[in-house]
């Protein structure tokens, strides 16, 4: 049997007096109140190491919410050896039965387990519950629900047959361990990035980021309970340079699953390079990294879209998506009106922490970004080149909190216009209506990357014009929408330059990443 295409996971609203509502208020007063313990899992048991690291919450950072083990070397050697020993079995089985563990993951994510999700999101990523309920529910759901079904039609596609000659494809998975590393700021990428190797038959050495260890903590024993068998996910928290050094050392490392840092992804490139001659076989890496993602504005747009557009590109979930709308091209006829808006609408964001529902914009997550942040605002506060038209408060003594920022500049290489910033601020640029082209052309010279963009225009050869000349700047282009929140079986998500490797997540390209597929032909 196969699995159907499923449809989309809905978010919930948390209508004032709703049900979901006062279940959510219920778990993050009660996972706010408990300081719990987090080992590592490797093949299936507990480990603790003694040597700890804490998980505060990023908008009341005095607040303690759990204590984690981190991975010595020792450990890390171990998840090895345990996703070795589990891959004999594992490969084997039918891949029906691997796919209903994550079916199963999937139902007790959405039912039981939806608002533990949320809450523990909410408190370990300072993220709000609207946020969290669209990623750390809906989006995994997502990603296992429609893997699910894409290994099904990938696995039914055979090479053709005559009368003499039988020709079958064998869907192997690699010959090795995936080494998954997973970022901070979607709980469903730390779910999915494991996940979608182990479906089609890999195991999998885990290092989630610390800084989003809370919930992947969640995640790993939801899987667990859904039956994953022991050993085909070891979870280790720990020092990244520190894991990486060991993992990619190892003889049989087959895959790399990453999303994170452009930094951190070309060091494991460098790293793998110097192991290269170790390798059995060469490692299938996949990442998801950076981005310096665009919004250009054409003089026919409609400024309520843009404004719309702008701020929940820019400022949901403080503008730490790879995805962010980040820097804004806007026409000079449009710039006066488009300006008073975005002004009042910063000026009407509430920030503050998650647990009051009203708030927008929450603290950032650490005080490494928090500093990195606040230093590009006052780069762009000290410069004549800039000038911060909204915002640019920057306050840490209780959370890290960054209030939603606009810079306007003359330079369209602006720092802020090239460089990845991760927090919400957004650059805009102000350009002549009769250099629609040439603006297009900056867009695509102006940074490194290449994640998502958007065009807002309702005069269609302006559309046609943006999609043709912004080809490359960007996996996933927008037409009169924000640049952010993809969805899973709708916009397969990934970009490709500086911005990663361009797997598009939660699609079959992804899926055929993680298989080394071998042809057995039998002649009759
Ligand atoms: N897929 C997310 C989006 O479309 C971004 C993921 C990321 O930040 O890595 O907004």
């Amino acid at each position: 049997f196969s699995f159907k295409r499923p449809s989309n996971e809905m978010p919930n609203d948390f209508k004032v007096n709703s049900v979901e509502r006062k279940e959510l208020k219920f778990k993050l007063e009660e996972y706010s109140k408990k300081v719990i313990e987090i080992p590592l899992i490797i093949n299936g048991k507990e480990v603790r190491t003694g040597d700890m690291g804490e998980v505060r919450m990023p908008h009341n950072h005095k607040h303690i919410l759990a204590n984690y083990h981190k991975a010595g070397e020792k450990e890390i050697s171990m998840a090895v050896e345990a996703s070795r020993e589990a891959k004999k079995e594992w490969e084997n089985m039918p891949w029906q039965m691997r796919a209903l563990v994550f079916k199963k993951a999937a139902a007790l994510i959405a039912g039981p387990y939806r608002q533990v999700m949320n809450a523990v999101t909410m408190l370990g990523q300072s993220k709000n519950a609207y946020q969290a309920e669209i990623e750390a529910v809906c989006e995994l759901v997502d990603f296992f629900e429609f893997n699910t079904h894409y290994i099904s039609k990938m696995y039914k596609e055979q090479p053709d047959s005559t009368r003499t000659v039988i020709n079958q494809l064998d869907y192997r998975p690699l010959e090795g361990f995936v080494f998954a590393v997973t970022p901070f700021n979607f709980t469903a990428i730390g779910g999915n990035l494991p996940s979608a190797p182990a479906m089609v038959g890999n195991t999998v050495v885990w290092k989630p980021a610390l800084t989003a260890v809370y919930s992947n903590y969640f995640v790993m024993k939801i899987l667990q309970e859904a039956g994953l068998p022991s050993g085909v996910i070891n979870f280790i928290p720990g020092d990244g340079a520190k894991v990486a050094d060991v993992v990619l050392k190892k003889d049989d490392l087959a895959g790399i699953h990453f999303t994170g840092s452009t930094t951190v992804f070309n060091s494991m490139w460098k790293k793998v390079a110097q192991n290269l001659e170790k390798y059995k076989t060469y490692p299938k890496i996949v990442g998801e990294t950076g981005g310096k993602d665009f919004v250009v504005v054409h003089p026919s747009a409609d400024n309520n879209e843009v404004v719309t557009g702008l701020i929940r590109g820019a400022y949901e979930y403080q503008g730490q998506k790879c995805s962010a709308a980040s820097r804004a091209y806007i026409p000079e006829s449009k710039w006066a009106e488009i300006k008073n808006s975005l002004i009042k609408e910063v000026k009407n964001i509430k920030v503050g922490p998650v647990e009051e529902f009203s708030n927008f914009v929450n603290a950032v997550i650490d005080q490494k970004a928090f500093d990195k942040i606040e230093n590009y605002i006052d780069y762009a506060r000290k410069s004549p080149e800039a000038e911060i038209i909204a915002g640019g408060t920057c306050d840490d003594t209780k959370g890290y909190f960054i209030s939603p920022t606009l810079i306007l500049t003359e330079n369209p290489k602006f720092k802020t216009m090239v460089e990845e910033i991760f927090g919400p601020v957004l650059t805009i640029f102000v350009y002549p209506d009769d250099e629609f082209e040439q603006t297009l052309k900056l867009v695509n010279e102006t940074s490194p990357y290449g994640l998502t963009g958007s065009i807002f225009a309702k005069d269609r050869q302006a559309q046609l014009k943006a999609i043709k000349e912004l080809r490359q700047a960007a996996g996933n282009f927008y037409v009169n929408d924000k640049p952010t929140t993809a969805i899973v079986g709708q916009q397969p998500f990934g970009g490709a330059r500086a911005s990663g490797t361009n797997d598009k997540a939660g699609a079959e390209q992804n899926l055929s990443r993680w298989i080394s597929p071998r042809v057995v032909k039998e002649t009759l």
